[in-house]
């Protein structure tokens, strides 16, 4: 088994990690910005996208007047750490000029939840892993369990299993691929 970090601790001798990113986006064309935003994903240092799911098109949770968002989900490789990895999607989501207005679930033009990385659970101000609402909602579930149907979210069960038990209603797949 190789070390996971090099003495030195360089990124580039760490094992890669699946990680999994929820992307979501209602203001400011929103296909564009979560498009834009998986393109991004791919050219993070020591990251690569692995998969990406279709766009839907949810409903909005909290506030309800507000427009509908796309939403999709990618499958990350990388070798960045999970703080790391955090850090550099908010630097993605300030890049996309979203301001964070302090109402929770308000709009925005984008929206980086880090799902999973690898098997790690923490719990954290900065990082909860998994993300605390993955297992619960259909705008996450439906577009990961596209990509893979497989999974266990630790401490939560099969993908495939959760899908089961919510709701699709207020979600729409859309056609044009990625
Ligand atoms: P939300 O996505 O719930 O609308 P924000 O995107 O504004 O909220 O994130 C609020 C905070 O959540 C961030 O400051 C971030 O540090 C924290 N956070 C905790 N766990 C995660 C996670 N798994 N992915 C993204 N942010 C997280
Ligand atoms: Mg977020």
């Amino acid at each position: 088994m190789p070390p996971l970090t090099s003495s030195n601790g360089a990124a580039e001798l760490r094992q890669p990690v699946r990680a999994y990113v929820g992307l979501g986006s209602n203001l400011a064309q929103p296909r564009s910005q979560v498009q834009r935003a998986l393109d991004e994903l791919g050219a993070l240092p020591d990251t690569s996208v692995a998969l990406r799911s279709h766009l839907y098109r949810s409903a909005p949770m909290g506030p309800p007047d507000q427009p509908d968002y796309i939403n999709a989900v990618a499958a990350l490789d990388t070798r960045l750490d999970a703080i790391a990895l955090l850090h550099q999607l908010q630097s993605i989501e300030l890049a996309h000029g979203r301001v964070r207005q302090g109402e929770r679930w308000g709009p925005r033009t984008l929206d980086l939840d880090l799902l999973l990385y690898g098997e790690l659970q923490m719990d954290t101000p900065e990082l909860t892993l998994p993300h605390a609402g993955l297992h619960l909602r259909a705008f996450v579930l439906y577009p990961l369990h596209e990509i893979a149907a497989d999974l266990t979210v630790p401490g939560h069960g099969r993908v495939d299993q959760l899908l089961a038990g919510c709701s699709a209603e207020g979600l729409e797949r859309l056609q044009a691929s990625l």
